[in-house]
């Protein structure tokens, strides 16, 4: 596996490299909250979801919840990660007005699941491994609400309590388009494994961003040696919610960074935020330690101990995950890797597919998937599972062409009133009067007249025998393309003496 590419940047004083290790947050598809039993879900009225856990009112205390715990692991395995059967929640102090406890729940220490891996793959086939440090479990805080009235801020605490799971991976990406396909490639497994709907629009899965710049060849020392001091200051800009976002904010970062080098400066470690409209990163505020949070075991939680025969049941349930499926999709269909990388980009797709390509033609199922229905469904705005042309109307599209009923030609036509709602691919056929002329008595006849009308033409054929295509041509011309072609080529073939 090649590692991933450095992106170099020439400056003034020479190239720089860009080193990027992400954060990643992602809400644990669950329907109750990591410590208390209160609904979770966008979109109902504020401070309708929140139980005395959540508000922190006088001696509640947390209980957790087996569900959020059973997502964090399955992640783990997905992962490929090492999973902690003892692991322990702390408290990490700070006030926030949207965060009642003025401490979040985290783990600091002893997280449920450490190190991994994930193969990311690049749109040009390549592919590279970013390594994963651990994944822990944290209570996600509320939000704050300035838009209600011109006087006040509300807090609406229907978020508070909510189980994240943060992904932090190694000083692994290279590249704001490496660090874009790793967040999507995560995503990818997370929606499979279904530990989280990955919906980034509505902040569902957002990333932390540490980007540094260092000279050609420190990015190996520090890999030969581990140690972080041979790389660059990092900043960690805060809540990218795009992927589209995650590259510019990198880049902008990058620059903002080798200017200042460049210009003799230091860059102070903090913590910045991505302005989406100026494409700029500004400072939020300085990067505090870890001691500043007094990190210290939450008192009202036990530790977390997991049974590793629930652990082996857990492995044992697991979904066929994005990478073993792109293997079967070459090894079974004959796919390229290519292909099968699109297919199983999202595992409804991959589902669309396979259901289609029952006893059908693989790689001619996979191009109508990928290309024409693909491109259809992304004009309209709609999801594949919302397909209004589903997997067995696209198997008897194809079984047309196989069978020579209908040519790839007349096929994009059918497809076009399929999409239309005109009706079944056969229907079509059928009342349009699609059908390929492979009937010899029809062809001869019209080749005959042909070849009678154009005497020089076909003794050009003779001395040259691929000027034939011009004859195909006005055979198709006269059949309004239905001819098949095949069928056409071998009378003309006849016919000529060739
Ligand atoms: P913190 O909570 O302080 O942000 P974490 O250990 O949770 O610290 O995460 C640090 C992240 O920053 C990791 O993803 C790590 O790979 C990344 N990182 C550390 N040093 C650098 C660096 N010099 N350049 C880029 N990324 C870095
Ligand atoms: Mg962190």
């Amino acid at each position: 596996m090649s590692e991933a590419n450095p992106k170099l940047i020439q400056g003034r004083t020479g190239p720089w490299e860009i080193v990027l290790g992400l954060e990643v947050h992602a809400q644990v598809a669950s329907n109750a909250k990591l410590f208390s039993g209160a609904a979770v879900g966008a979109g109902a009225a504020p401070n309708t979801q929140v139980s005395l856990v959540d508000a922190a009112m006088p001696g509640m205390l947390p209980v957790i919840n087996r569900h959020c715990v059973e997502q964090a692991v399955k992640t783990g395995l997905g992962l490929k990660a090492q999973i902690n059967a003892w692991s322990r929640f702390d408290r990490k102090n700070y006030f926030f007005p949207d965060l009642p406890q003025g401490y979040q729940i985290s783990q600091f220490k002893d997280p449920i699941v450490g190190e991994g891996e994930v193969i990311v793959e690049r749109d040009d086939g390549s592919a590279f491994t970013v390594r994963i440090e651990r994944l822990h479990l944290e209570q996600d805080a509320g939000k704050m609400l300035h838009d209600q009235d011109p006087n006040a801020s509300f807090v609406d605490l229907n978020r508070a309590g909510t189980a994240l799971m943060e992904i932090v991976s190694k000083p692994d990406m290279r590249s704001p388009e490496d660090a874009a396909a790793y967040v999507k490639k995560l995503r990818t497994i997370l929606v499979y494994l279904g530990t989280c709907d990955g919906d980034m629009e509505k902040g569902n899965l957002r990333a932390d961003v540490n980007v540094s710049v260092c000279r050609p060849g420190d990015y190996e020392k520090f890999r030969e040696s581990g140690d972080f001091g041979v790389l660059g200051t990092r900043c960690e800009i805060k809540n990218v919610n795009s992927f589209r976002f995650i590259q510019q904010a990198i880049e902008y970062e990058a620059r903002r960074q080798i200017e200042i080098l460049e210009d003799g400066g230091k860059i102070d470690q903090e913590t910045r935020l991505f302005d989406t409209v100026k494409g700029e990163t500004r400072s939020m505020r300085s990067k505090e330690d870890a001691h500043e949070y007094r990190y210290f075991p939450d008192p009202d939680l036990l530790p977390l101990e997991l049974d590793p025969a629930w652990i082996k049941r857990i492995e044992a349930g697991l979904p066929e995950l994005p990478d073993a499926k792109k293997v079967r999709f070459q090894a079974q269909y004959g796919l390229s890797a290519y292909d099968a990388g699109v297919l199983i980009a999202e595992q409804a797709k991959a589902d669309f597919y396979e259901a289609a390509a029952k006893g059908r033609d693989a790689k001619l199922t996979a191009n109508w998937v990928t290309n024409d229905l693909a491109a259809r469904l992304t004009a309209g705005g709609i999801e594949i599972e919302n397909s209004p042309i589903f997997p067995a109307a696209i198997a008897e599209l194809v079984q047309l062409i196989e069978e020579g009923v209908i040519s790839s030609k007349i096929a994009k036509d059918v497809f076009e009133r399929m999409w239309a709602g005109e009706g079944s691919a056969g229907e079509i056929v059928e009342k349009q009067g699609l059908k390929q002329v492979s009937d010899t008595g029809a062809l001869e006849a019209i080749i005959d007249k042909l070849i009678a009308a154009n005497p020089g033409q076909a003794g050009a054929v003779k001395e040259k025998p691929q000027a034939i295509g011009w004859f195909v041509g006005q055979v198709m011309k006269e059949t309004a393309g239905k001819a098949n072609p095949g069928v056409i080529n071998g009378l003309l073939r006849a016919k000529l003496g060739l």
